[in-house]
């Protein structure tokens, strides 16, 4: 039976049939099976062996894991995007839960590797990561005893892994699952999240501000289940943290990025303090461009009303996309042209899918998949690069070993979002009229301040509610407040919030499927702005070489250490200036131009 998904209308569907022809076909279970006989040879031969280990054999060992990883990774993926493809169907639900059961009933098995390559001596280490046979698994290990003094006892290690089904995993399921089955009612008649916005993205007026009010009462509607999710999230992450000694919540996604919190907090800290230098400003000329005093927040995305009602199918996208990525690099561009070709990518919008987008890789012998819903909008245009970015990034690091596919958010969003900048390019590039010139300069500027800056304001949002949790819960009302509160010092005073703080939050997906991730986007942003700058400016040599490759070294590398074919020192004090200053020119340029058109 043939599952992949199909409509010949529809160019952007993609089709999963090449890793698997559909939820019930046989090769699913025979990989599982390979999959169980591997993970259970893993144990037998290797279980409380490490330390005697001969360099030899641990080569063998991570040959082994390497094949395990590999089609333990495929069939979750295909799991994953089928189930996000079908989040209503019954069957699919079943599947998808019957994957996540039986795979974390092995991994609990599995997970002794990593646990005992933790109790390894600093001498048997260092023996491990001078031998040459072992050198292309040294980042792996290097990887793994980054977690050294966060490690648990190796029986809670496991009670962790078997119940995350029933715990974060669970509860994110449901998260998506509730959100999945809200229905707004527009012009009489029902609609999911995907299409809702939709129709919400292309109105405007009066008719825009009654949708918005129609997700405000749906949401408040259904607050305190999402309330009583994200509590439960929250407390979980709090106990799984207090387990592995962490104190500060972006600990275990710090460990993961291999940066410090410091480093963390001297972004935050940059990013707040140019509140009023670039985001209040840019609302500020939105406003006054378009003739408001405070532009309503259900109007805070609208382009200019000056601009031309510029929509971007998507054959046009692909082909400004293509575009921009040729004129960078014919590689990265023969590599979104596959995508393209051969279907990597599920565009259209439509019941039953989740919202966002993302992209997944799945292994070094397959290519990955990029799913979002593409509403035709410049947004979703740059998103549609965004997730192609991401792709390109997995099969530029697939020469690598799948034990070093260890890419931390900081730098996966570096590839993606350094796409982003591409495409503003090849736009602006393309623009003679300055009054057009302007409204896209407006749409570049709100997207980049959304990356660098009101994700930090998310993360800030995050960091509070999260630290009253550990008070006690919190009401869907509190949520709402907090969030409320964060935004209106982002946005500063040219921007009309609701009086009553609202529950939007409950789209916000990532805080709930991962927590504290939205510091990232900044932080890569940051690094983004400073790499485009002397990539524009032409001041280091060769710059196409030296970033793809960068990208295929994102596993096995430091940032800082990736930056220095760059000549970059994210370590020294006015790097985030420096990348926000990126920001500002772009604004000033804006300012300039609406002085010039007298706007
Ligand atoms: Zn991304």
């Amino acid at each position: 039976m043939k599952q992949s998904v199909k409509n010949p209308n529809c160019a952007s569907i993609c089709d999963m049939s090449d890793l698997y022809y559909g939820i019930s076909d046989i090769k699913v279970q025979n990989d599982f099976l390979l999959y169980q006989k591997l993970t259970i040879k893993l144990h037998k031969r290797y279980r409380g062996k490490l330390t005697k280990l001969k360099t030899q054999e641990a080569f063998k060992m991570f040959q082994l894991l390497e094949a395990r990883n590999s089609v333990g990774r495929k069939i979750c993926r295909y799991a994953y995007l089928y189930y996000i493809l079908h989040l209503n169907d019954l069957k699919v639900q079943k599947f998808y839960q019957g994957v996540v059961d039986k795979m974390s009933e092995l991994d609990a098995k599995f997970d002794f590797i990593p646990q005992e390559i933790l109790l390894l001596s600093e001498k048997t280490i260092n023996l491990w990561l001078k031998d040459r046979m072992l050198h292309s698994y040294a980042p792996a290990i290097k990887y793994y005893r980054r977690f050294q003094k966060f490690q648990v006892p190796d029986e809670v290690n496991k009670v962790l892994i078997a119940k995350n089904s029933t715990s974060t995993d669970a509860f994110v399921r449901l998260y998506h699952e509730c959100f999945e089955r809200l229905w707004y009612r527009i012009n009489g008649r029902k609609y999911n999240f995907g299409m809702a916005e939709k129709i919400f993205t292309n109105s405007r007026g009066a008719a825009r501000k009654r949708i918005s009010d129609e997700f405000v009462r749906v949401y408040k509607e259904n607050a305190q289940q999402f309330a009583f999710i994200y509590n439960v999230l929250m407390r979980d992450k709090a106990i799984n943290d207090g387990i592995q000694n962490l104190s500060n919540p972006v600990d275990s996604i710090n460990l993961w990025n291999d940066i410090d919190n410091k480093s963390v907090e001297v972004l935050t800290n940059t990013v707040v303090a140019n509140y009023r230098n670039i985001s209040q400003r840019f609302f500020k000329l939105k406003a006054k461009l378009q003739k408001q005093k405070q532009i309503p927040v259900w109007e805070v995305w609208l382009p200019v009303s000056f601009a031309k009602t510029q929509t971007y199918p998507f054959e046009v996208a692909r082909k400004i996309i293509l575009n921009a990525f040729h004129k960078f690099s014919p590689k990265l561009f023969k590599i979104a042209n596959v995508a393209f070709k051969d279907k990597w990518i599920d565009a259209e919008v439509r019941a039953g899918k989740l919202n966002g987008a993302m992209a997944l890789d799945i292994n070094s012998s397959h290519h990955p998949y990029v799913m979002l819903n593409y509403h035709a909008q410049f947004w979703d245009l740059r998103e549609l690069a965004h997730e192609l970015g991401h792709a390109c990034h997995f099969v530029l690091y697939s020469n690598q070993s799948i034990l070093n596919n260890n890419t931390p958010p900081i730098l996966a969003e570096v590839a993606s979002v350094f796409c982003e900048h591409l495409v503003y390019d090849e736009i602006l590039r393309n623009v003679k009229d300055d009054k057009e010139k302007l409204a896209l300069l407006l749409e570049i500027l709100q997207n980049k301040i959304n990356i660098s800056l009101r994700q930090i304001a998310f993360h800030l949002f995050e960091s509070r509610a999260y630290a009253e949790r550990k008070k006690g819960e919190l009401s869907a009302e509190r949520i709402a407040e907090i969030l409320h509160e964060e935004e209106s010092k982002y946005y500063g005073s040219a921007v009309k919030l609701r009086d009553e703080p609202s529950h939007w939050w409950i789209s916000l997906h990532h805080i709930f499927d991962f927590m504290f991730y939205c510091y990232s986007y900044s932080f890569a942003g940051g690094i983004v702005n400073s790499l485009y700058k002397v990539y524009c400016d032409k001041s280091v040599s060769n710059f196409e070489n030296k970033y793809l490759n960068m990208l295929s070294e994102t596993g096995i590398k430091n940032y800082k250490e990736l930056l220095k074919p760059f000549g970059l020192d994210p370590t020294k004090n006015d790097f985030w200036q420096q990348g926000l200053n990126v920001i500002s020119d772009y604004l000033d340029e804006a300012e300039k131009l609406s002085r010039k058109l007298k706007l």
